[in-house]
């Protein structure tokens, strides 16, 4: 009999999952159902060169459609999964029963909406999907005025993009720096100053009270008193993990969809993968749902791997990449605050070339660099490791000669 591998979900970590099987050899039925009109594609461009006009939003799709058909693989676009029958063995789509042998949900997640901003009547938008960015930049224009609402990686690489296309650009960030909690207080510190300089008006600690439509343009209230008056409002304060369906399907939700270092779910022969997979990590000792681009990308190929009966652990290092203006970054590990006691910066901060280490103890359990892109090998050798702490705060001390064990 042939086997049959449902996948919901049309982002990165199913498409990815998808080629992974037929790169593996498995010769049975593939079915992708994927909510979008469009066949699986890549994130990162949306809010960076497509954003900034340099490609098209087509260059972001992983595979053709013909890809598809010549694999044998059965792409539904456009196909929302209403339904699961886990006993059953069956996933309902648009008014069809699929019965399948094992099942991918990757089913990703979506932006946490901002109740005032949508009650407004106002242009107000997000930024996640293919269509949004293209709407997003036919608005650019010089003088065009743009609010920012959540200075988190949306926030800021829209704003990057905008200012280099000529737009006036205001970013209301409720805390005390953009990234605080992702980055701490000493690189985010560097991230608001590389806004500022590029002209952003970044206003941090702000609470927005009030959010009207006045004619074409959109009016902000703060809780200090003043206002803020743009032509388009950008929300970007955070997603949410698509788990409805699961969790109406009874699997074990909690923060995405728990699954173990297999990617398993509470249900034998279902798998989660992706920004909706809260997942046992055997390196970093505790489960995490992790939203990068990276984490769809190795998640579909253990899913993949393990949909074909293999053990493969989801081991890989949660990494992540921006670039905004004439600055990048990559970062590899897990800082979450209160998890670390001290960083460690070497090198020129001030002119942006970097790197910076987040230590509890001795042990490294961050790493990032900016704008050394040579630095990205030391950066994942040194994660996990522990350091001698003194040595690594020396710039005369090679990397190489940090480690102790
Ligand atoms: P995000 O990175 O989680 O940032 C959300 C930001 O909005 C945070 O700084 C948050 O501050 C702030 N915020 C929340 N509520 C707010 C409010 N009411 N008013 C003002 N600020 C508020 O999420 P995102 O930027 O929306 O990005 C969405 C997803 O795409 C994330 O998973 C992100 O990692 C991913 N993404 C990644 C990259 C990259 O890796 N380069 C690029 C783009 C997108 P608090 O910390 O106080 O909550």
């Amino acid at each position: 009999m042939t086997d049959r591998i449902v996948v919901v979900g049309g982002g990165l970590a199913a498409g990815t999952a998808v080629v992974e099987l037929r790169e593996r050899g498995f010769d049975g039925e593939i079915t992708l159902l994927a909510d979008e009109a469009h066949p699986p594609y890549e994130r990162p461009p949306l809010s960076k060169s497509v954003l900034l006009g340099e490609k098209d939003a087509g260059s972001a799709i992983l595979k053709e459609p013909a890809w598809y058909a010549d694999h044998a693989v059965d792409l539904r676009t456009g196909t929302h999964v209403e339904s699961l029958d886990l006993d059953g063995h069956r996933v309902l789509a648009a008014g069809e029963s699929i019965p399948y042998d094992r099942l991918l949900l990757a089913t990703g997640a979506r932006p946490r909406r901002l109740a005032l901003a949508d009650e407004s009547g106002a242009s107000v938008g997000y930024l996640r999907t293919m269509d949004d960015s293209v709407d997003l930049r036919r608005r650019f224009r010089d003088g065009f005025r743009l609010g920012v609402v959540g200075g988190g990686w949306i926030g800021l690489e829209a704003a990057a993009a905008a200012r280099t296309s000529g737009a006036e650009v205001t970013v209301l960030e409720s805390l005390d720096l953009p990234l605080l909690r992702v980055l701490g207080p000493e690189v985010a510190g560097v991230m608001a100053e590389l806004h500022r300089e590029h002209g952003v008006d970044l206003r941090t600690g702000a609470e927005i009270t009030g959010i009207k439509r006045d004619g074409d343009e959109v009016q902000v209230s703060l809780a200090d008193g003043s206002t803020l008056t743009v032509d388009h409002l950008l929300v970007g304060v955070g997603v949410q993990p698509n788990t409805e369906i699961a969790e109406a399907a009874g699997l074990i939700v909690d923060n995405g969809i728990r699954v173990d270092r297999h990617l398993r779910t509470s249900r034998e022969d279902v798998f989660a993968a992706g920004d909706v997979a809260n997942a046992d990590h055997p390196v970093l000792g505790t489960s995490l749902r992790v939203e990068h681009w990276d984490t769809a990308i190795q998640h579909g190929k253990v899913a993949a791997a393990n949909l074909m009966g293999g053990h493969t652990d989801a081991d890989a290092l949660p990494y992540f990449f921006t670039d905004q203006y004439d600055f990048g970054m990559e970062y590899v590990g897990h800082a979450t605050p209160g998890g670390y006691d001290q960083v460690v910066l070497r090198g020129d901060v001030q002119g942006r070339v970097f790197t910076a280490w987040w230590l509890d103890g001795t042990r490294v359990v961050a790493g990032m660099h900016a704008n050394d892109w040579d630095a990205i090998d030391d950066v994942r050798r040194l994660v996990g490791r522990q350091v001698d702490p003194a040595r690594l705060a020396d710039d005369g001390t090679a990397l190489a000669e940090v480690i102790t064990g």
